[in-house]
Formats: C-alpha cells, sequence, structure tokens
C-alpha cells in the first residue's frame, strides 16, 4: 500500500511527524488523515507516550521474562473490554489472528474457518483467500505461495450475508471450528455490518458449536474506549487487538472466553510464543497511549471525524461526483458510487479511478491519504482547526479532479 502501486506516482518517505502533520524528506509538511494505518490516535510523537518509550528504553529493550508492563498492559485491556477474560500479548495483528484461529482449531478439534470476502485479518496463509486491505486494491485473487491446503479450509462468504452462514454451517456439520470477522470492516473500505449482523454470527457459531472470532485489531480502541464491541455489544468467544493498543510500536493480542484460552500453552496444548511478545518497551508505548484514551479523547476523535465527513460530502456533491461517505464510528472511507456499499462486490463496482485524481490533488496540495480507495481514513485527537482548515482548503480542487477524472 505504502508504496504507491494503487495510485501511481512516488511514494513519499516520511522522516518525521508531529501531532498531525508529517514531514517527508523533501521537508514538505503533510496534514495526515493515515496515522500509521491506525496506530497513531494521538497523533505523532506525543510527549507523554515519547517520554514514556524514553524511559523504558533506558531501562533495557528485551529480556524474555514476565514483566511488569506486560502485566499492565494485559489489564487495562482486560478492564475495558469486558468479554475479554484472559488475554494473550504478541507482536502483531497478523500473529494475533493466526492464534486465534490456531485455538479456535485446537479447542474445538475442527479445521474449517469461515471469513468474509474483502475482511484483512493479516497476512495468515489461511486468511488471505479474497482478503482486504492490499489484496483488495491490487485485485489478486489469492497469493502465490499460499497451497492449496493452507487454503483449503477456509470458506469465504459474502460479507453481510447470514443466509450465506448458515448455508454453510448446514452444508458442513461439525466441521466449521470458527467464523471470524472484523468487528467493522475498514479494509475494503469502511463497510460496517448491518443491524443485527454480528449478533446473527454470534448465534449460529453458539448454535453450532464454534466460535465467533471478532477481529479488532482496526477497531479496538479506536471506535470507542472498548473497540467495537463498545457499539454493538455482541460477546465474541475470542478478539483480536493490535494498532492503537501499541502506541505506534508492534506490540498485539488475542483474548476472550477463559474456558477457551485455559488450552493456550503453557495451560494447555495449544502452542502458541513469541520472543519479542510483551516487550518492555512496546508494552510502554501502548500503555501511556490507552491510559491517555478517555471519554474525552474519544468525542474529540469523533468531533474531528464527523466534521471531515461532512466536509468531503459538501466538496465532491458540489462538484456533482457520485459518492458516498461511509462511517462505522470515527472510521471513515469515501466509495465513488451512489449505491449502497454493503460487502467487497458492492465496493469493487465504485469508479476507483476518481479516487486517484483525487488522492494526487490532496498529495499535491500537502493532504496525505491512504493511497487506496479501499481503505479507512484515520484521524486523531491531535487533528485541530488548522489542520482541518487545511483539509478544507484542499477539498474543492481534489473533488474537481475527481469529477473530471476519466477510467
Ligand atoms: N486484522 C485487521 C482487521 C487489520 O486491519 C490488520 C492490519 O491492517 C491486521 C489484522 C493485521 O495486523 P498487522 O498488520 O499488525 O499484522
Amino acid at each position: 500500500m505504502r508504496a504507491f502501486r494503487a495510485v501511481g506516482g512516488t511514494p513519499r518517505f516520511m522522516v518525521s511527524g508531529t501531532g498531525p502533520y508529517l514531514t517527508d524528506a523533501d521537508g514538505r509538511e503533510y496534514v495526515d488523515l493515515v496515522c500509521s494505518w491506525g496506530p497513531m490516535i494521538l497523533g505523532h510523537a506525543h510527549p507523554e507516550v515519547t517520554a514514556a518509550v524514553q524511559e523504558a528504553v533506558a531501562r533495557g529493550t528485551s529480556f524474555g521474562t514476565p514483566g511488569e508492563g506486560e502485566v499492565a498492559l494485559a489489564e487495562e485491556i482486560v478492564a475495558r473490554i469486558e468479554p475479554v477474560e484472559q488475554v494473550r500479548l504478541v507482536s502483531s495483528g497478523t500473529e494475533a489472528t493466526m492464534s486465534a484461529i490456531r485455538l479456535a482449531r485446537g479447542f474445538t478439534g475442527r479445521a474449517k474457518v469461515v471469513k468474509f470476502a474483502g475482511c484483512y485479518h493479516g497476512h495468515v496463509d489461511a486468511l488471505l483467500a479474497a482478503a482486504g486491505s492490499g489484496v483488495a486494491t491490487f485485485g489478486l485473487p489469492d497469493t502465490p505461495g499460499v497451497t492449496g491446503a493452507q487454503a483449503g479450509d477456509t470458506i469465504v462468504l459474502p460479507y453481510n450475508d447470514l443466509e450465506a452462514v448458515r448455508a454453510a454451517f448446514a452444508a458442513q456439520p461439525g466441521e466449521i471450528a470458527c467464523v471470524i470477522t472484523e468487528a467493522s470492516p475498514g479494509n475494503m473500505g469502511v463497510v460496517p455490518p448491518s443491524d443485527g449482523f454480528n449478533a446473527g454470527l454470534k448465534e449460529i457459531c453458539a448454535a453450532n458449536g464454534a466460535l465467533y472470532i471478532s477481529d479488532e485489531v482496526m477497531t479496538g480502541f479506536r471506535t470507542s474506549k472498548a473497540g467495537w464491541y463498545g457499539i454493538d455489544g455482541v460477546r465474541p468467544d475470542l478478539m483480536t487487538f493490535g494498532k492503537v493498543m501499541g502506541g505506534g510500536f508492534p506490540a498485539a493480542a488475542f483474548g476472550g472466553r477463559a474456558d477457551v484460552m485455559a488450552h493456550l500453552a503453557p495451560a494447555g496444548p495449544v502452542y502458541q510464543a513469541g520472543t519479542l511478545s510483551g516487550n518492555p518497551v512496546a508494552t510502554a508505548a501502548g500503555l501511556a497511549q490507552l491510559r491517555l484514551l478517555d471519554d474525552a479523547a474519544y468525542a474529540k476523535i469523533d468531533a474531528v471525524s464527523a466534521e471531515l465527513r461532512s466536509l468531503v460530502g459538501e466538496a465532491f456533491t458540489k462538484e456533482g461526483v457520485a459518492h458516498t461517505v461511509s462511517a462505522a464510528s470515527n472510521m471513515f472511507s469515501v466509495f465513488f458510487t451512489d449505491q449502497p456499499v454493503r460487502d467487497y462486490e458492492d465496493a469493487k463496482k465504485q469508479e476507483a479511478f476518481r479516487f486517484t485524481a483525487f488522492f494526487h490533488s490532496m498529495l499535491e496540495q500537502g493532504v496525505y491519504l491512504p493511497p487506496s480507495a479501499f481503505e479507512s481514513w484515520f484521524v486523531s485527537t491531535s487533528h485541530d482547526e488548522r489542520a482541518i482548515e487545511r483539509i478544507a482548503a484542499a477539498l474543492p480542487a481534489a473533488a474537481r479532479a475527481a469529477s473530471e477524472a476519466t477510467a
């Protein structure tokens, strides 16, 4: 994604970041609407996070033993997200989802995994089928290097379609270990679950002895204090986290029902481990960031997101560009279509070529958007009036460029 393959042109090499701004190697400043794909929810180089990191680094960077920081971070996660009774720290979202599906398979003694087209769960071999994010952006059908055996137990279904899930369970009774879904997808653009979809998944899983895994790597600690769970209240069996909880460092986690987590090594037989898991610097950064994310912080992020969504919508409407600003809490993206987008097939029908023109115009005017029409935009508590004004000033010309673009 960061290589600009989807939008063309030369990727910007960033050398520093402060608050809502990034500075590239040529000294140009941008308002950042990527926020490192989600983690930088307080903006770049937040003084309190930076101080916590500096203090941790000075004490030593990795011990390979239990440590206070990992316990404190685990306690913070458990305190915020009620269905997480126990949690295991890892170093990336990919590791979290990979470990969660291994645990689900070990717990249920079943092999098959249901995922949804357009959802991205990291580059886990078994989960790369019809994936979102870069896989969606480049229209890759499947990824070379993933064998039939690795993907053969993956059932890919259309998003927001409970009937398809019921049919899959009916066709393969007793074989499906889990359903994994993004709590609210942001990797095919932002496509929220329709009313009752997550609750329906939970119900179908429970009725069939399978686990419901909610991937909150992107939504966790971002869409609310308790992530997407804090919004829809549907209780997953397992959950995965990353991005925000690492404060810009590699820290991620999976957790959930204690009786399921009891199957993890060393307490149980399902192996999982990592040299840098619970790393003291990463946990210090994550903890410092989470402790600053109080109700006022989320109110600020929600308000910034709402203001930007309305500015973006107005700019496109003024230029007569067919569009939908699709939001899930403070995550949002633009689809260049006026038709409803409920799944990956709908998302692909948009006029993505308009995004390319829009993106480059914004970039030229000093606004750094995700370089793909299939990614969420991210804002932070540091996006102040000055940053928003700069975005607002860039929008009219960029919307015009989108309206004049040709396929
Ligand atoms: N799950 C979701 C929903 C994600 O958005 C991502 C990354 O974008 C991942 C998992 C993988 O996380 P990581 O890139 O840390 O491996």
